[in-house]
């Protein structure tokens, strides 16, 4: 039994224990307040210092920065269309790329528009630098209409880019002038052959990407393709999307250009011999990539139609992501992940 002195010390200790197990939690959040990023409520830091805690949603392995919706051509399907002239300020764009490295991000792609357009091409030229010689990714590469490339481009960016995709629908004219990608004077395939020239003689890898619609869908492209020999073909089902290509307030109306999954199966099998092809279905392409938009706002396409988060610029990677709708799964079951780092690849055409 006690003492009264001793019943006194316990009771004291009872009631000390009492009030700080009721002042802990929040002297413990006022310490993680006064650190930046960890305070309730606000969003990580924008500085990859979330990396050590329990990563949420997906890695952003492979980006698709669409930077600029502008573009010289009007093809009448284009999902990716010109609803505004917004392109972020080089500083901006550079730090968005740091954020996304942080995160993860081993590939990215530039994309538009036009990607040449903005600039003339020196805008994509120094982020292609920026990506490869500051953060080091192991892949960058661009997909542009190949209109607007100059020599000059590849003798000072060429070194920093791993793969150059083109887009090709067809090698004839007048299909080209029904999508909205008429050459006027100019030869669709020699300039196709001029690019894959620079591609050979600066050091990257040349790729050909062509979306299947309406009028391409006969098309016997197995002669030029395999004459051009590109490291890869990705051939792509024309996809409607709400609000860009369809729809009462979109740019477009590429209804006329759909095509059934049987025609498109066809057009697949006609070329079944060609090694390099890669299909797309709309039901693998819709979901499987991580788009940024020119204000770097994931889009999710989920719903149809392209529906903005908020920009990584503002809230980080981490809480941008969850708003993507990205399939992660459906990424790396369409093949994805591939060699796409030139010092990995055989360049051999
Ligand atoms: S070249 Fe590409 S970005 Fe330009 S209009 Fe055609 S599909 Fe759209």
């Amino acid at each position: 039994m006690l003492s009264p002195p001793g019943r006194l010390l316990r009771l004291l200790l009872a009631a000390l224990a009492a009030l700080w197990s009721r002042l802990a939690p929040s002297g413990l959040w006022l310490c993680q307040a006064r650190r930046p990023g960890l305070a309730r409520g606000r969003a990580p830091r924008a500085d990859g210092d979330g990396a050590a805690r329990r990563r949420r949603g997906p890695v952003p392995l492979s980006v698709n920065y669409h930077f600029t919706r502008r573009c010289n051509y009007t093809c009448g399907f284009c999902f990716h269309t010109a609803r505004t002239s917004f392109v972020l300020p080089l500083e901006e764009a550079e730090r968005g790329l740091r954020l996304l490295k942080a995160a993860g991000m081993e590939k990215i792609n530039f994309s538009g528009g036009e990607p040449f357009l903005h600039q003339r091409g020196e805008f994509v030229g120094k982020l292609v630098q920026f990506c490869k010689q500051e953060l080091k990714l192991p892949s960058v590469s661009i997909v542009s209409n190949g209109s607007m490339i100059k020599e000059r481009w590849f003798k000072h960016y060429g070194k920093y880019l791993d793969i150059l995709a083109v887009s090709c629908d067809s090698f004839c004219e007048e299909v080209n002038v029904l999508i909205g990608r008429g050459q006027g004077k100019r030869n669709h395939v020699e300039n196709l052959q001029k690019l894959k020239k620079w591609c050979q003689n600066y050091g990257v890898a040349f790729k050909i990407n062509s979306v299947i619609n309406r009028f391409n869908v006969e098309e016997d492209m197995n002669e030029q393709i395999t004459a051009l020999n590109p490291v890869r073909w990705k051939v792509f089902q024309c996809l409607l999307i709400e609000g860009e290509n369809t729809g009462e307030d979109a740019l477009r109306e590429a209804e006329r250009f759909v095509i059934s999954d049987e025609e498109f199966e066809r057009f697949l099998q006609r070329h079944k011999d060609v090694s390099c092809l890669v299909p797309e279905c709309n039901q693998k392409m819709r979901n499987s990539y991580l788009i940024l938009d020119e204000y770097m706002r994931f889009l999710n396409c989920v719903n149809g139609r392209k529906e903005p988060s908020r920009s990584i610029l503002d809230v980080g990677v981490e809480d941008a992501i969850q708003f993507s709708g990205f399939d992660e799964k459906m990424f790396f079951k369409r093949g994805g992940k591939y060699i796409w780092s030139k010092a990995d690849m055989a360049l051999e055409w």
